[in-house]
């Protein structure tokens, strides 16, 4: 028996699960119900059956690529298959961009291959490579006190470390060398930039992810080394200031592309109108095949929706929203409130899947302070799968951070993250790093949740704006 079971038991035996006592937020039954789709999430294979489909039959699926396409199809089918009403695609536009090949070499005296791996959406090198000395900073706040005009026939290189935690904060540091620095570095006149990975692990794996250029300045090379290939040069450099490295890159943006993001509803009984959305995103990074992000996304909202549908009747409508193209920028995601702005007023909870696999051990709400009581219920069903009280900042995640930000009340689910950057955006993101029991400690969380949301009486409103003394 998984620890998680075994909490389930006990629950049941001690009486912990007896709702109501929080106050009025939903009846009893409510409760009941979703105590009971918990204990039939807990056997059921769906979520692990979709992630094994989507990641075997479809692989990687770059936005805008036709993989994504395929996993567009596939999705169609699914949602279908799973008896989801309403299924269809909207489509959108966006720019297509090829990884093509890499190769990253230190001159003399100690001439030798690095690993890299070229940022998603960068410009390629011309053909032979860039070949010019490397400046070292340690930080993007490093490389924008560099003067203008520093780095003039130069690469870039900006070292800083990714901290590890168990909610990624480590994440939003990091992250920002690779969207930002390449333009910063052309500003100052730099080549080409290279970053350290923003990525915890030592697997000699580096970590894609976009880089936005700002279109003031000309749009440069940029690249991620592995954290054992930074550490690399870290040590070269530190042998003889003057590293010259030669980049070659192949990587191209195409033209116009299309994209698209699949949705189906499990139709409410009482208020069809009213919508609890479910995202998680479709695409995913052209390395692995985006089985932790965002197959197990896709897999745990489509499985609790489905599986809310097959044993409960939901008052308000459950809507899963697979995104197309979130790596490249939340571009499905803007795409959806562009196409549905006057459908916003009728979400009442957004939430996303969109951080591995780990279990769900936080519930942090972004909705009106007199909703938190409801919050509160629901929490206390699912405070016997570890989940803990977080906090009141909650935008409901990747995606649909776009539709909490136009006005919808969201909730956050947070996962244990300790090692998911070990294999985010790489080569190693593989089926085989899912743990089934994991796996279905989120869909058991999110089927209980989607219920008890669909049926609290009042549905959930955004949280107060802020005023100006903070309050
Ligand atoms: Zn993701």
């Amino acid at each position: 028996m998984n620890p998680i079971r075994s909490l389930f038991v006990s629950g049941l035996v001690s009486g912990l699960f007896v709702a109501g006592m929080t106050g009025v937020a939903f009846a009893d039954d409510n409760a009941d119900t979703a105590k009971m789709l918990i204990e039939k999430a807990q056997t059921s294979s769906l979520a692990w059956d979709l992630v094994e489909s989507l990641t075997t039959e479809i692989g990687p699926r770059l936005g805008g690529s036709a993989a994504e396409a395929r996993a567009r199809d596939w999705a169609v089918r699914k949602l279908e298959g799973l008896g989801f009403a309403n299924v269809h695609v909207e489509d959108f536009e966006m720019d297509g961009w090829r990884r093509g090949d890499i190769a990253l070499h230190v001159g003399d005296p100690y001439p030798q291959r690095l690993i890299a791996t070229a940022l998603g959406g960068s410009v390629g090198t011309p053909v032979g490579g860039i070949t010019a000395s490397v400046v070292r900073f340690e930080s993007i706040q490093d490389l924008r006190e560099a003067p203008l005009g520093s780095l003039k026939g130069k690469i870039a290189y900006v070292a800083d470390k990714m901290t590890r935690s168990q909610r990624g904060s480590g994440y939003g540091v990091a992250v920002q060398k690779r969207g930002g620095g390449a333009s910063v570095a052309s500003e100052r006149g730099a080549l080409a930039i290279v970053i350290r990975s923003a990525g915890t692990d030592y697997e000699r794996q580096p970590h894609t992810g976009g880089v936005r250029y700002n279109g003031e300045f000309a749009a440069i090379p940029a690249a991620a080394l592995s954290n054992n290939d930074a550490d690399q040069l870290d040590r070269l450099l530190a042998l003889n200031g003057d590293i010259e490295l030669t980049l070659s890159m192949s990587a191209k943006r195409l033209g116009k592309v299309k994209s698209g993001n699949v949705i189906g509803d499990i139709i409410g009984s009482e208020y069809p109108d009213e919508i609890v959305l479910l995202g998680a995103h479709l695409d995913s990074w052209d390395e692995g095949t985006g089985a932790i992000d965002d197959g197990t996304g896709v897999a745990i909202v489509t499985a609790a929706a489905a599986l809310v549908a097959q044993h409960a009747t939901p008052k308000r409508t459950i809507r899963v929203v697979l995104f197309g193209a979130e790596e490249q920028g939340l571009i499905g995601a803007r795409a959806y409130v562009k196409a549905n702005a006057e459908e916003m007023e009728k979400i009442i909870m957004v939430s996303e899947s969109d951080f591995g696999s780990g279990r769900i051990w936080r519930m942090d709400t972004g909705i009106a302070k007199a909703d938190v009581p409801k919050a509160d219920a629901i929490l206390r069903v699912l405070r016997p799968l570890g989940v803990l009280p977080g906090d009141r900042t909650a935008s409901g995640g990747s995606d649909v951070s776009a539709l909490s930000a136009a006005g919808a009340p969201a909730i956050s689910m947070g996962q244990n993250g300790w090692d998911y950057f070990d294999l985010h955006h790489t080569p190693n993101d593989t089926l085989d790093k899912i743990d089934p029991d994991d796996l279905a400690q989120n869909v058991a969380v999110y089927a209980a949740f989607a219920l008890m949301v669909a049926n609290t009486d009042g549905g959930f409103h955004a949280p107060e704006k802020e005023t100006e003394d903070g309050n």
